[in-house]
């Protein structure tokens, strides 16, 4: 019952992120009053991409209007890009790993259940700032410095569900670790080597990251997933593999940071005894 609730939800949850990062990025371009209140996250109403047409509710279903309608607009007939489907199901299924995995504790308690929808939210701004950055190379502020707080207040909640201030003390550790080295390569590379906005983010991604080893870990997942995502470009012939390869690196962070979260603690454990037994 509950998993079939987080489908839907998360499901919702995606669809909500498409209209997001359309809207942030519309609004970046304009300065209209008007457009800006059409365009307004919580009080704009949806519209088609290409032909601007409002979207009715029948067309909003997620997942289910796109494959209805055979991922084109009912009203242009313009094709509509795998994209919307793809990061419903991506906020689904995150959310439904997130509830089996959850490492914190079945959300029972009105304490655990509002450490999870929080966690919830944050998965919501990973989306957008992944999609944001897939389609834009950009990981917009509007999103970057909110999500921060609410990262710190779910590492805040936790260290009280757990009645530890080492929580804290390993949130902090987390977070300069990562900051610190992206600030230096960032500063080394004149923001060649590693966009602004993985600075600012990496903040966000050591609080939740929550200790040294962790960070290295979350680094370490990052890189290898972007290497593996960009060996797969060039063997598929899209991209020839050489240093002016420009892969956006916030979704690969984002990705690790919500593996590390979730599996963080198991896969040291694993390692750790790898590393005794050999
Ligand atoms: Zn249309």
């Amino acid at each position: 019952m509950v998993t079939v609730f987080l489908i839907v939800f998360g499901l919702c949850l995606g669809s909500f992120v498409n209209a997001c990062v359309w809207r942030l990025h519309e609004q970046t371009g304009t300065t209209s009053q008007k457009k800006l209140r059409e365009l307004s996250i919580s009080k704009g109403r949806s519209q088609c991409p290409e032909c601007r047409h409002q979207l009715a509710a029948k067309d909003l279903v997620p997942l289910f209007s796109w494959i209805s309608l055979r991922g084109r607009c009912r009203y242009c007939k313009n094709p509509i890009s795998w994209q919307y489907p793809l990061v419903e199901l991506v906020g689904a299924t995150v959310l439904v790993v997130s509830y089996i995995w959850w490492p914190h504790g079945a959300p029972g308690s009105i304490l655990e259940g509002s450490i999870f929808s929080i966690w919830a939210l944050v998965v919501t701004g990973f989306l957008t700032l992944s999609v944001y950055d897939i389609r834009w190379y950009i990981l917009p502020d509007k999103v970057i410095l909110p999500l921060t707080v609410l990262g710190s207040i779910l590492i805040g909640l936790i260290a009280i569900q757990q009645h530890s201030g080492d929580i804290l003390v390993g949130s902090a550790i987390g977070a300069i670790t990562i900051f610190g080295l992206f600030y230096t390569i960032y500063q080394v590379s004149g923001g060649k080597w590693i966009g602004g906005g993985d600075v600012k983010l990496a903040i966000l991604l050591g609080l939740l990251a929550g200790g040294f080893m962790q960070a290295l870990l979350l680094l370490f997942l990052a890189s290898s997933l972007a290497t593996g995502y960009a060996v797969i470009l060039s063997l598929s012939g899209k991209k020839k593999l050489n240093r002016k390869l420009h892969i956006p690196f916030g979704p690969f962070l984002i990705a690790a940071t919500v593996i590390v979260v979730l599996f963080g603690t198991d896969i040291l454990d694993w390692y750790t005894h790898l590393v005794i037994s050999v």
